[in-house]
């Protein structure tokens, strides 16, 4: 009788909220697999910290939704969100988004004699991000607001921008103008944008996980340590004909059935050996930031949760004050303002020390709280070189080609916002992860029953 051999394990490579939802999934079905995070600690961009003196900063993800925490069963151990906001400043005034500037009459004047002239005019669909924010929002609108803001947050003129960037943006103003109407019955913050795998609706709203969004990877990594490496970087991916066959790690080649990669796409095609399928990815760019968190003395220092910045005398383009819509993420008669920062690897905001960029920063909102530097007790500054995906025209192309044909190694799948390249928060990487990965377990399932 012929001995079966069990098949070798999926290489999983990085433990954030992507790698994990993969090997839950993976370990769910009985695959074998091997999830290697490069960092000390699993959750990648969904890390919480929490300071001795009780202000709590997450990296990135403020929020997460009801149905994401139902889906881990940690629904009982969210914090329901009441209210979130939005708000641009324009002139020294804060004005509502999207209520408020609809009510702007140059921006209605010019949005409906946009519409008439392209309409008279059949002008062709927009080929660039300028041209569809001209387009779909009238001039004066996209001129003043949208476009200062969308150069700020990418670092790229609009006009080299695909037209994709303003299609990602939520479904339609009465759909948003319904969610906000039915967050006011309810007295939850109904969430909107937030997911694209599944319908928005009333019922779907921003809860905070009481130990941080950080748990939720915490949750989706318990019982799977006999099958996690921290500290642990894949340093190649080799590929035979169009299979991958072993990954390299602490400098072995361990054989493997098939990689789920979540680290950034154009990183990816460095790891590979084998194959050059995957070159065209390497030119793909993200949009490095920096979060400066400043805790401050008082609370409400901003209008609303969030302050959108398009004017140019600010450096920052976007300032938030999570605890107007979390109030336990500081203590008592104190707040973080969170002010983002777009930049550039090795650029003087790069490079710049904390202190320095807290005291420039606090320089930047004065307009917003004129005694900011007055208040200010402390801050955390964190910066990432991968921010946002960056959807360049220049490679529009291969970018629609990674969403639908996937790395072009057959057993080889990225996935997560950084692996699929695209503006993904907590609850899309989650729904989307479990969907790409399904058709691998499909295929692999046999070989394991077998075994
Ligand atoms: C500024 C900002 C604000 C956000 N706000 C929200 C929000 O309010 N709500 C929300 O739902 N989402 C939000 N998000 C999005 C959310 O944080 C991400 O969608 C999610 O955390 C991405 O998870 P991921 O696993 O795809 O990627 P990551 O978290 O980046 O995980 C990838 C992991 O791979 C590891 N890795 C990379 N290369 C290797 C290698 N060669 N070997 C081993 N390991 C490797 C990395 O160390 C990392 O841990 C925000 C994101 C940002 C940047």
């Amino acid at each position: 009788m012929s001995a079966r051999r069990d098949p070798a394990p999926v290489a999983i490579v990085g433990g954030g909220l992507a790698g994990l939802t993969a090997a839950h999934a993976l370990r769910h079905h009985g695959i074998p697999f091997r999830l290697f995070e490069a960092s000390d600690r699993l959750a990648g961009l969904a890390r919480s910290f929490r300071d001795a003196d009780g202000f709590s900063h997450d990296f990135g993800a403020h929020f997460v939704t009801n149905r994401l925490a139902a889906a881990l069963g940690m629904g009982a151990e969210c914090r329901t969100v009441h209210h979130y906001g939005e708000v641009v400043r324009l002139d020294g005034e804060d004005i509502g988004y999207p209520l408020g500037l609809l009510g702007v009459p140059r921006f209605d004047v010019s949005a409906a004699w946009t519409r008439l002239r392209d309409a008279v005019a059949s002008s062709p669909a927009p080929g660039d991000a300028a041209a569809w924010f001209r387009h779909n929002y009238g001039e004066a609108l996209a001129d003043e607001v949208a476009l200062p803001l969308l150069e700020a947050w990418s670092g790229q003129p609009a006009d080299r921008l695909a037209p994709a960037v303003g299609e990602k943006l939520p479904g339609g103003l009465l759909e948003t103008l319904w969610l906000k109407l039915a967050g006011r019955l309810t007295d939850r913050a109904v969430a909107i944008g937030y997911c694209g795998a599944l319908p928005q609706s009333a019922s779907v709203w921003h809860v905070y996980p009481e130990h941080g969004v950080g748990s939720i990877c915490a949750r989706l990594a318990e019982g799977l340590d006999d099958a996690v490496s921290l500290g642990t970087r894949v340093q190649r991916i080799h590929v035979e004909g169009d299979r991958a066959v072993s990954v390299r790690v602490n400098d072995q080649d361990l054989p493997v059935s098939a990689v789920i990669s979540t680290a950034p796409i154009h990183i990816l095609p460095r790891l590979v050996e084998g194959t050059d399928a995957l070159e065209r990815f390497a030119r793909f760019r993200f949009r490095p930031m920096i979060l400066a968190n400043l805790n401050l003395e008082g609370r409400h220092l901003l209008s609303d949760t969030v302050v959108w910045l398009p004017e140019k005398d600010f450096a920052s383009y976007r300032v938030t004050e999570a605890p107007i819509s979390m109030p336990w993420l500081a203590p008592e008669g104190k707040t973080t303002l969170t002010v983002d920062i777009g930049c550039e690897v090795g650029d003087d905001w790069w490079k710049a020390s904390d202190d320095d960029i807290a005291r420039h920063c606090l320089e930047d909102i004065a307009p917003l709280v004129p005694d900011a530097a007055a208040r200010h007790l402390g801050h955390r500054v964190l910066r990432t070189p991968i921010g946002y995906p960056v959807f360049m025209r220049a490679y529009e192309a291969d970018r629609l080609r990674l969403a639908l044909d996937g790395t072009g190694v057959d057993n080889l799948l990225s996935v997560g916002r950084n692996g699929a390249f695209d503006h993904l928060l907590m609850e899309d990487v989650y729904c989307r992860t479990l969907a790409q990965v399904q058709p691998l377990i499909d295929d692999l399932l046999p070989a394991v029953r077998a075994a």
